[in-house]
């Protein structure tokens, strides 16, 4: 049987403050709405997963094999990081995931601690994508980012030091 490769892309629209540039879905300080949000995304990675193994047999398409995840927003390393876990391990439930497949998180700079990292890394994800900006600190306060530059310098010096990434 024919196999298609394919990427899944997962929207975390919380974020922790809104950037003055910012027109992605994100909202800010709606933190009672994540526990909502994560059962719905975990219910319909399920039942969109369950169909496609349907149409798989039924209609002898094409076999599903998962080559990228990410996990994008908003901010994904602002809520925490057991959700995560459980949107990877559902998509590994419902999915063939190839074994070299690349699992992205976006992560924003003060919205990073090592334990998040450390869960990350044991739930496969492989690639960071640090949402910097700008290396001018008048910048980033002008355009309403929660960092300064040295807040990244701390995630991205964290996450070398635990050559988990
Ligand atoms: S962190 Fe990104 S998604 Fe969130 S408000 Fe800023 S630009 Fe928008």
């Amino acid at each position: 049987m024919d196999q298609k490769e394919i990427g899944i892309y997962v929207h975390i629209p919380f974020c922790k403050q809104k950037c003055y540039y910012c027109d992605f879905c994100s909202y800010a300080q709606k933190q009672e709405l994540i526990p909502n949000y994560i059962k719905c995304l975990l219910q319909e990675i399920q039942e969109v997963g369950q169909t496609n193994k349907i149409d798989v047999e039924n209609r002898k398409d094409s076999k599903l094999l998962v080559k990228t995840i990410y996990i994008g927003g908003g901010t994904p390393s602002y809520i925490d990081s057991q959700y995560i876990t459980q949107i990877i391990e559902q998509i590994k439930t419902n999915y063939e995931v190839a074994d070299d497949a690349e699992i992205t998180i976006e992560v924003n700079p003060g919205t990073v601690t090592l334990k998040a990292l450390e869960d990350y890394y044991h739930a496969g994800i492989n690639r960071l994508s640090i949402g910097l900006q700008s290396t001018h600190p008048h910048l980033l306060q002008e355009i309403g980012r929660i960092h300064t530059y040295y807040d990244f310098m701390d995630t991205y010096r964290l996450a070398r030091d635990l050559r988990i990434f």
